[in-house]
């Protein structure tokens, strides 16, 4: 048992509010990722979990108790760190039991959860190093054992792979992964990275400014983003964002803008004459097949070739429009280029409330 509850919880820092009022249920054994970009308010919402930091109202509670006033060992949680600092005069099998030695645990309690949690990570070959003698990745595992090995409830984690190499990130997310489908412990795991949060979460919370823009499993908050900002956030390359004025045509809505105009299938928006929205098109989402629809045009003014596709930038008026393409059928720099929007594929926000307006 160890979901966890924020009930209108609030930060404050002296005068400045960090959080406004946050409220969220993580659920048992669910892997929640908080996602937004800097200063949003991420690693203060952690560590107010975790009791490194004051909660300044509204309350949290871990398996059903009240923990704001709870030191951190008494919460059943264990934390893990962009930066892992080891202890490095110990060896890594002094480092792993360190936690467990300090709350005397027995030696003979503390050799067996050893010998299980590196087994898991495949830490075994390295128990006598020091940390100095591991690589990034490998000292990164050896922080995961020194946090799973006290069995906690849930598992925090903040940015933590976010000082590795690319590569080995994508396969410490890999690690991460498989671990929680083994452990099944309830985890909230704070990133800015949105590919670490698509693979792992359950559900990502997006916040902005400490608040709560959305929550919902990957494919929602990608296919389904509720607010402009979500869908501008989420998504590489990231969505064009088209400023347009809905108007009334013979057969229902137009969308219309200085060098634009388009029609709107008035079954999926909840639109009126005159409202200003902002489309927004994922680059992907543009194709240069389908000719029955109304169709972007412009320049190519700049192709990006990624191996198996290509980003071709081209200007609509003042517009800059990208579109992904398969590299193959890439257009030349300076061609006149048009794109035409898949089937379904469109958003649309209100200008004024950044609110998404597509039903249902
Ligand atoms: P994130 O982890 O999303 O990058 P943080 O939670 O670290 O963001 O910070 C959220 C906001 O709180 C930022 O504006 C930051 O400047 C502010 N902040 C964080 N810690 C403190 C502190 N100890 N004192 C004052 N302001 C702080
Ligand atoms: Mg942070």
């Amino acid at each position: 048992m160890a979901e966890i509850v924020c009930q209108n919880i609030k930060k404050n820092y002296g005068a400045v509010e960090v959080v406004p009022d946050f409220n969220l249920e993580v659920k048992d054994h669910e892997f929640i990722v908080f996602l937004g970009p800097s200063g949003c308010g991420k690693s203060t919402m952690l560590r107010m979990m975790a009791g490194l930091e004051d909660i300044t109202g509204g309350e949290l509670l871990i398996g059903g108790k009240i923990v704001n006033d709870l030191e951190p060992r008494d919460r059943g949680i264990a934390m893990v760190f962009q930066n892992y600092a080891l202890y490095p005069h110990m060896t890594i099998r002094d480092n792993i039991a360190f936690g467990l030695r300090r709350i005397k645990v027995s030696e003979e309690e503390i050799k067996k959860r050893t010998a299980d949690v590196t087994g898991v990570l495949g830490l075994e070959p390295y128990l006598d190093r020091k940390p100095t003698e591991l690589s990034g990745g490998q000292q990164q595992r050896v922080a995961i054992a020194r946090a799973m090995i006290k069995t906690p409830d849930v598992f925090l984690f903040d940015e933590p792979l976010s000082n590795l190499d690319a590569k080995l990130r994508a396969t410490m997310r890999e690690e991460i992964a498989r671990l929680h489908k083994k452990l099944q412990t309830t985890t909230v795991y704070v990133t800015h990275d949105q590919m670490e949060a698509m693979t792992l979460a359950d559900r990502i919370v997006l916040m902005k400014d400490g608040m709560i823009e959305q929550v919902g499993a990957p494919e929602e908050i990608y296919e389904r983003p509720a607010t402009f900002f979500v869908a501008g956030f989420i998504g590489t390359p990231a969505m064009n964002l088209i400023d347009m004025t809905v108007n009334q045509s013979n057969d229902g809505f137009q969308l219309t803008s200085k060098h634009v105009t388009l029609c709107v299938d008035p079954s999926r928006f909840e639109i009126k004459e005159g409202q200003k929205v902002t489309l927004g098109v994922r680059p992907s989402d543009l194709s240069s097949e389908n000719k029955n629809a109304d169709a972007l045009s412009g320049k190519s003014d700049l192709i990006e070739y990624h191996g198996d596709q290509a980003l071709v930038s081209f200007d609509v008026g003042e517009l800059k429009i990208r579109a992904l393409v398969p590299a193959r059928h890439r257009p030349g720099e300076g061609a006149d280029v048009s794109f035409y929007i898949r089937e379904g594929s469109g958003h649309l926000f209100d200008k004024a409330t950044g609110k998404s307006l597509l039903k249902g």
